[in-house]
């Protein structure tokens, strides 16, 4: 099933996709109310409610090598950051480019939602733990990555995470096709099975330290291929099964 949030009468609503209409529901999980909205022109929100939005970082092993990260051999462990709701954008939305950063880049990525609180997960359940799963852009100022002692202004700020455009609940993780298309021109083709860490080991590290909430966002990791963002670029991240995250840069 496809899950939208989206803009409906000046109120943030949950909804079933099918075919080309969104069937409006009583929260994320209740039932329908009988109103619709064709898909098509519907005001789609960042697909999430979350409390926090985890972020795995260098999980393949190309992109560690394009940046020049490999010298001290693989991670041993997941490498973790997060971005606060703030970071949030819409699919389909603009996102301003910083004029403190000299390096803009976009990361394409898998993204889970978690659909049930979640602690020390074993690895047999972790799956059990995710909602569903969508696409994301992890906007990231490179510059102050390197020069800063946390990631903060370089991951975190405001609108660094688009997410979208929906929820797709049917689905398996282990080996999807990951694309972000720059300007229509493709800068990065990965597929999951490439992660060092898969979700399932993401998740049980993870769930070690923090407890999971429902609604909130893992970010899964980017292949190779990344690189700087223009003002007037259009920036989409396609993953397999999901659809297509589109981003405007202005
Ligand atoms: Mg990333």
């Amino acid at each position: 099933m496809r899950l939208a949030r989206l803009e409906y009468e000046g109120a943030a609503r949950w909804g079933q996709i099918e075919g080309d209409t969104v069937h409006l529901t009583r929260g994320l999980s209740g039932e329908r109310t009988g109103e619709t909205v064709p898909l098509e022109g519907a005001a789609l929100l960042a697909p999430a409610e979350p409390t926090k939005i985890v972020c795995v970082g260098r999980n393949y092993v190309n992109h560690i090598r394009e940046l020049g990260n490999d010298t001290g051999g693989l991670p041993k462990e997941p490498g973790i950051f997060l971005k606060g709701p703030n970071a949030l954008a819409e699919p389909g939305g603009t996102v301003p480019s910083p004029e403190w950063t000299e390096s803009f880049h976009f990361e394409g990525e898998l993204a889970l939602v978690i659909g049930r609180r979640a602690r020390n997960l074993r690895p047999d359940e972790a799956l059990e733990a995710v909602l569903g799963y969508t696409c994301a852009l992890d906007l990231t100022a490179r510059d102050l990555q390197k020069t800063d002692l946390q990631w903060f202004r370089a991951k975190a700020a405001d609108r660094f995470c688009p997410l979208g455009p929906w929820i797709e609940t049917d689905l398996t993780p282990t080996d999807l096709r990951v694309v972000t298309r720059v300007n229509g021109e493709t800068r990065q083709d990965g597929r999951t099975s490439h992660m060092i860490f898969d979700v399932v080991q993401i998740l049980t590290y993870l769930t070690r330290y923090v407890t999971l909430e429902p609604g909130d966002v893992v970010l899964t990791g980017t292949p190779e291929g990344v690189g700087p963002l223009h003002r007037g670029d259009t920036v989409e991240v396609e993953v397999e099964g999901v659809g297509t995250l589109v981003t405007r840069i202005s």
